[in-house]
């Protein structure tokens, strides 16, 4: 049984129609560039989320590269993110002329390990960017306690966590701004690029609002120097009509986390944490094990697409030779990239599908 990662087709099935529709509406009124889905998307994202704002922009790396600039981040500062991520939360760093500063994770979450954060604070910290990997809150009370005793801002990397809730409020109303990305494979996800950031204060709003676009309020008056960043209307059209689903969708993710994690009881393969404070959204379902490279190989000869994310943390990545971090640095991070593996999750998975990648792991482990 072929088993894929992600069913493009089956949500095609689902909203192909309604999406439609709206796309025609944006034909008709052809008002493509921060029209009036965006408008709307805006507003019920922010509705979604629990916070005043939300500013469309043209990608999850942008949302975070944007909020650092808005929050006056930029050359000579540090912003601490953990180093088992996706390489974009330290891009989006040093675009802004700062440096990432990492941070090791948990063993248990994976996401960074509160009680690290502390020792890497300099006088040159400005921010702390936890990541909410996989669709698993980080650990927000500390990390918030520890920013609030330093003075540091929160810009939350939630790409991966739309609908995720710690201590029952969304993920991306905690921090100075939340980061979200609409890549296709995210859990909500347009038909190409496109990002939001989220945020319940104003000033960095207007920030945000002249940042995306071209630095101006009224046009051909430009404030500030601003990028072109923004959410297509198309794209926004299209996320509308998603949105509505979005509740459905990550429930459906939880079944299906909670059938895998039920078939793998008791098989020396390791399942994912969920905290009682949290509510995961199984943004990918991540088993560990010792014999991960053999297990990989068995679920691709059965056509099964499991994957490995992340293979190599981010202080081992050629493209940050120049921090000078050694293999060693991080030993949580570099044991946990050793062993992971994703395994197919989407919500139209079946319980045949996932049965028969749980058959194919228990074979092999
Ligand atoms: C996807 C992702 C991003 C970047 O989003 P893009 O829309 O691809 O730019 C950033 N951080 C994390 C953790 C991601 O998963």
């Amino acid at each position: 049984m072929k088993v894929n990662f992600i069913d493009i087709k089956a949500q095609e099935k689902e909203i192909g129609r309604d999406s439609e529709r709206l796309i025609k509406n944006v034909l008709g009124r052809a008002d493509f560039v921060l029209g009036q889905d965006v408008k709307l998307f805006e507003k019920e994202f922010s509705d979604y989320c629990g916070t005043r704002f939300a500013l469309g922009v043209n990608s999850g790396t942008d949302a975070l590269f944007l909020s650092l600039l808005a929050s006056g981040i930029g050359r000579g500062d540090e912003v601490i993110t953990p180093v088992f991520t996706f390489i974009a939360t330290a891009f989006a760093v040093s675009y802004t002329g700062a440096k990432p500063v990492f941070v090791d994770i948990d063993e248990c979450t994976y996401n960074i390990d509160p009680e690290r954060i502390e020792k890497a604070i300099t006088k040159r910290t400005k921010a702390i960017m936890p990541v909410h990997l996989y669709g698993g809150p980080a650990d927000l009370g500390p990390i918030l306690k520890i920013a609030n005793r330093y003075g540091l801002k929160v810009i939350e990397d939630a790409a991966q966590a739309h609908g995720a809730l710690y201590k029952g409020k969304k993920v991306g109303s905690f921090g100075a701004t939340g980061c979200f990305s609409f890549y296709p494979t995210k859990n909500l996800g347009g038909l190409g690029d496109g990002g939001i950031v989220t945020t319940s204060n104003k000033k960095i709003y207007d920030k945000l609002f002249l940042l995306r676009d071209c630095g101006r309020k009224k046009r051909y008056e430009h404030l500030i120097k601003g990028y072109n960043s923004r959410l297509d209307t198309l794209q926004a059209a299209v996320l509308r009509v998603k949105l509505k689903k979005l509740d459905k969708w990550n429930a459906a993710r939880r079944k299906n986390a909670r059938l895998y994690d039920s078939l793998l009881k008791d098989t020396g393969i390791n399942t994912p944490f969920e905290s009682k404070d949290c509510r995961h959204v199984y943004h990918q379902y991540v088993i560990r094990s010792k014999n991960r490279d053999r297990l990989l190989d068995e679920c691709r000869k059965k056509g099964i697409a499991a994957a490995i994310y992340y293979p190599l943390p981010l202080h081992l990545q050629p493209a940050y030779k120049e921090l000078g971090y050694k293999k060693g640095s991080f030993r949580c991070a570099e044991k946990i990239a050793k062993e992971v593996l994703s395994l197919p999750m989407h919500p139209y998975l079946t319980r045949q599908q996932i049965e028969c990648v749980a058959d194919t792991l228990k074979k092999a482990v």
